[in-house]
């Protein structure tokens, strides 16, 4: 920090006050224009509105005692239950509402660790087996509660190789992971095979359908292929879907579900002996905006089962759109065969980075990833009105660093050429705290 500031000595009147934030707002990226690739799932101002209303009614609320406002605990546990539904949990089903997939995902890892110390007390260092498409929450998660990730490589197809991850068992293991869908490529692990396999191991399989959650129960509706993937698999022990991905809610809801309670119970915190009193918690945080609990149910009950199945058909036909667009640009392809709307587009002739750099001067947010070198799309509603102009404005960005093959060598594109090219070097962790630390500072 250069110099710490100081509050106003007197407080902003309001018309300032909104005019700065407004200022503040305008910066970022147009989202609303459907410019970015990731980040926002937008439906439209109309249901945007019903979330923000929602999430007024509980502006103040505190979901840290629910006994305190029983209405909203109500919500909440509909909220889960409505996911359970979805994922098709039973009777037996036992979830809570957490703050986001990367909350969820700690959870579910720290109740298998709990569970292990309390049945396993034999095993020194728990380890879990997990596809290298796994989402980074579970390196956090196994950074943070101590569980030792065993990384698997994906196979051709970009989905868990089955057997390798069972060949990396051993007796030290607790947990089995995959997706549903992979973050880097859209595509459905084998969670079918993974269960098997988990079940006869007698070990827990959590499914992250954080993107997939809220969208491959539709798609199935709508006659889309969608292998199994959900708590209709026996060995499937648990499974997180973000509200606030493709459920469409606004920041801060996402649901993770256990096969029942017996195993929810290494995820709750109880702590008797304090002078302040008998504290419980369900998840991570203490106190819990009661806002984005709301919105959560305000997005579910204004949306319906109708609307789920009409934006989720939307969605895939923008999709479509999208990647028939990019398969007929010379030297650009769709990675691998993406199960659902999120997915990768490489470039064997042109260098991808310096697209994304082309096209980010052309007012998109772009979102890059490496084995292969990519370009990453999350496709919403918000896309159907952009991906005409955006096709059009890639077929630019492609021949603009054809014709100028040094556009390689400036912008960001070399930073993550260097980064892909050695992601395990020192230099490459060191250059992201810098950059983390001139993030975070002024
Ligand atoms: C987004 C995502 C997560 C993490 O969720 P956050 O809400 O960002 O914390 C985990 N897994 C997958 C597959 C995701 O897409």
């Amino acid at each position: 920090m250069s110099h710490p500031r100081s509050l106003p000595v007197s407080g902003m009147a309001k018309e300032e006050l909104l005019a700065a934030l407004q200022q503040a707002a305008t910066l970022g990226a147009r989202w609303r224009e459907g410019r970015t690739w990731s980040l926002i799932y937008y439906v439209d101002e109309a249901h945007t509105q019903r979330l923000q209303d929602a999430y007024n009614l509980f502006f103040m609320e505190n979901a840290l005692n629910p006994t305190a406002f029983p209405g909203l605990q109500q919500l909440e546990n509909e909220v889960v239950s409505i996911t359970a539904g979805l994922l098709q949990g039973d009777h037996e089903t036992a979830g809570t509402l957490t703050s986001g997939g990367t909350e969820s995902i700690l959870l579910a890892v720290k109740t298998y660790r709990d569970r292990a110390r309390a049945d396993r007390p034999e095993i020194v260092e728990p380890e879990m087996v997990l596809p290298s498409s796994a989402h980074p929450a579970f390196h956090k998660a196994a950074h943070y509660f101590g569980v030792k990730p065993v990384v698997v490589p994906v196979g051709p197809d970009y989905r868990a190789d089955v057997a390798a991850m069972e060949a990396a068992i051993n007796p030290s293991t607790i947990l089995l992971v995959g997706s549903a869908p992979s973050y880097p490529h859209g595509v459905v692990d084998p969670i079918e095979a993974l269960s098997e396999v988990a079940a006869a191991r007698g070990l827990g399989l959590h499914v992250d359908a954080c993107l997939g959650g809220f969208l491959l129960p539709f798609l199935r509706r709508l006659g889309y292929p969608v292998p199994p993937f959900d708590l209709s698999l026996p060995g499937v022990t648990s499974i997180s879907a973000d509200v606030h991905k493709y459920g469409y809610t606004s920041k801060g809801a996402s649901v993770v579900l256990y096969r029942n309670e017996h195993l929810r119970n290494y995820q709750f915190f109880i702590q008797t002996g304090w002078s302040g009193g008998i504290y419980a918690s369900p998840g991570i945080a203490g106190t819990r905006p009661a806002g984005a609990i709301a919105a959560a149910w305000a997005s579910l009950h204004s949306l319906g089962e109708e609307g789920f199945l009409q934006l989720s058909r939307q969605v895939m036909e923008t999709t479509r759109q999208l990647q028939e667009g990019i398969e007929a640009i010379e030297g650009l392809y769709v990675v691998g065969e993406p199960d659902t709307s999120v997915f990768a587009v490489a470039s064997h002739q042109v260098d991808i980075f310096a697209v994304a750099d082309a096209l980010e001067r052309r007012g998109w947010h772009m979102d890059r990833q490496v084995q292969p070198n990519s370009l990453h799309f999350m496709v919403t509603p918000a896309h159907r009105a952009s991906a005409g102009p955006f096709l059009r404005d890639l077929a630019a960005a492609v021949d603009e660093v054809r014709a100028n093959p040094s556009l390689a060598e400036q912008g960001l594109a070399p930073m993550y050429g260097m980064m892909a090219a050695s992601p395990g070097d020192a230099s490459v962790r060191e250059t992201i705290l810098a950059l983390l630390n001139g993030l975070y500072s002024g």
